[in-house]
């Protein structure tokens, strides 16, 4: 992009005057123009979340004009773009409301007790003027409200982008959330909540601490001056989404006992945390300078989400918030998950990268027959990768190695990397060439070979016998009805016709339900034919179906019988 010869002040001002109807009063004034015509542009989407959102569907009420109230002629010319006829004028206000009733972590919720806005489903750009600063001024509904964003305060309420892309890395919560700070290796730090539930924030402080500290650890030190964790409690439900100095996070409200599901917590903060390095700094080069119209297709996402959720799982175990043993229980489901996913033999890694944004945000029944999450495989890849550099250099590398060289190379810059660039850093950490794994478990769809990685650290993969006749569905019950969810490629349900949405009535003429379904397969043996009655459209019919041999649904991580020493202490080395 040139650099414009001026620059025009882009000031917004956001108000909520009544927070109940969920609409944010938005005025953007546009002075020191000197041009006929001014474009706006909405983004489609945010970053971190690959899915075209449409964020100007919300929008109402649009109008424009001059300092002295003359109104101007505003053309809508495309979905999120509009085109104002200045007459002359230098300063132009823009206002419009945005509908805000959506509790995500990547669109925006407004009601009676807080405001939550991602400016990039709230804010318009100036084509040509992305890279000029922005002031944005809060005005909360009430004087008690308070303001969190990573943004600066440049006077009361208000704040300062110094350009669009850090305005929508910025998310803004607005209301009565409780403010927590802490100090980590010299840094403040922020823990934000919005909402009850049984959270102990003081004791999550504790662990987030952890996190921070062996974060850090890893990639040298903490490239910012504050950061926020910014935690809404929900019903149910959860997610993350990255930004460079914050994270939003949302989880159910009640989720937070100790033991399995603080440590279901302790991975998402791990995981949010980890994105300020990989994909916030260190960025596919698809993703170096956004587009924020349309897709921006990348087959490196198994780097940037995939790496991430091994990490999530690792770094609570050396921050000791989890010991060996509950690490490999956590990385054998994270297996089975993968291992069950008949998609996985179907759609391959970088494929599925690249298609984030037609695939993974919009799965429907028949995902898990095609479709392999970029996120689960690149978590799986990224474990045979360090397993394989720990194997070839006695553990003085690791995949860490890899973080190191992509943050000094790529990261520190924002330089964006391409899927050479990676994998040529990971063969020279390894010193090894990886074509041939690229070609089988990246570009390719061949079976992960869990057991050759492991074996150098004493462990094996094995199939917990599985005993139920197989069948191939999944039901669920749903008001009173029992839905057939999902059908399995190949499985007998689907070479007899079964389909997702059938409703299951019965089995050898008798009334059979979702939670009694194994139970009822478990009475009959391998090879023995079923009539399986359904609601298949509307149409009644009894299928015929011959039940085939048990499939593993459940995988596990174990020590093998009598390790060798260099086994052992390569495993120590791993999970130490
Ligand atoms: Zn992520």
């Amino acid at each position: 992009m040139t650099t414009p010869a001026y620059s025009p002040k882009l000031a917004y001002e956001i108000a909520m005057s009544q927070p109940q109807t969920h609409l944010f009063e938005v005025k953007l004034t546009v002075s020191n123009w000197d041009r006929e015509v001014l474009d706006l542009k909405m983004p489609v989407w945010t970053p971190g979340s690959y899915l075209v959102r449409e964020y100007a569907k919300q929008l109402q009420d649009f109008g424009a004009v001059t300092d002295v109230g003359e109104k101007l002629t505003a053309t809508k010319i495309a979905k999120n773009h509009w085109q104002i006829q200045t007459n002359s004028s230098t300063e132009i206000q823009i206002s419009y409301r945005m509908f805000a009733n959506e509790l995500t972590v990547r669109t925006n919720h407004l009601d009676a007790t807080h405001g939550y806005f991602n400016p990039a489903a709230l804010c318009f750009y100036v084509p040509g003027f992305e890279d000029c600063s922005i002031d944005l001024k809060i005005i909360p509904p009430d004087p008690s409200w308070k303001i969190t964003t990573p943004l600066p305060e440049i006077s009361p309420q208000t704040f300062l982008a110094r350009d669009f892309d850090t305005l929508v890395d910025s998310p803004f919560e607005i209301g009565s959330q409780q403010i927590y700070d802490f100090t980590v290796l010299d840094k403040p730090h922020q823990l934000v909540v919005w909402g009850d539930g049984n959270l102990d924030p003081l004791m999550a402080i504790e662990d987030i601490k952890k996190i921070v500290e062996v974060e850090a650890k890893i990639f040298g030190g903490l490239p910012y001056e504050k950061y926020i964790f910014l935690l809404h409690l929900s019903p149910a439900g959860g997610g993350g989404l990255e930004h460079k100095d914050c994270c939003s996070l949302l989880y159910p409200r009640f989720s937070f006992q100790a033991g399995e599901k603080h440590n279901r917590f302790m991975q998402l903060v791990a995981h949010e945390f980890f994105h300020l390095w990989n994909v916030k700094r260190i960025r596919p080069a698809a993703l170096e300078k956004f587009d924020y119209e349309g897709e921006n297709y990348t087959p490196s996402l198994w780097f940037s989400e995939g790496t991430t959720s091994y990490y999530d799982l690792l770094i609570p175990r050396r921050a000791g918030i989890y010991d060996e043993q509950e690490f490999l229980a956590e990385l054998s489901k994270e297996i089975t998950r993968f291992m069950t996913t008949p998609g996985r033999l179907v759609q391959a890694l970088s494929e599925s990268s690249f298609d984030a944004w037609i695939k993974l945000y919009r799965p429907d029944a028949n995902s898990s027959n095609s479709q392999m999450s970029y996120y689960l495989k690149g978590e799986m890849v990224t474990l045979l990768l360090d397993l394989l550099i720990r194997d070839r250099t006695k553990s003085t590398k690791s995949f860490d190695d890899v973080l190191v060289a992509m943050w000094e190379q790529f990261g520190k810059d924002e330089i964006g990397f391409t899927e050479t660039q990676l994998k040529n850093i990971i063969e020279v950490i390894a010193n090894q060439d990886l074509t041939e794994f690229y070609d089988r478990y990246i570009h390719g769809i061949e079976e992960l070979p869990f057991n050759d990685y492991l074996y150098p650290f004493g462990i094996e993969l094995k199939p917990v016998e599985a005993n139920t006749p197989y069948l191939g569905i999944v039901v669920k019950s749903e008001n009173g009805r029992e839905v057939i969810k999902s059908v399995t490629s190949n499985s007998p349900a689907q070479l007899a016709g079964v389909d997702p949405g059938d409703e299951l009535l019965a089995i050898d003429g008798f009334k059979v339900n979702a939670d009694k379904l194994t139970d009822r397969l478990k009475s009959y043996q391998v090879g023995q034919q079923i009539n399986l009655t359904i609601f298949h459209i509307d149409r009644l019919m009894t299928l015929p179906i011959t039940l085939s041999t048990p499939q593993p649904q459940q995988y596990q991580l174990q020590t093998i019988e009598n390790p060798a020493d260099g086994q052992h202490q390569q495993l120590k080395a791993w999970l130490k």
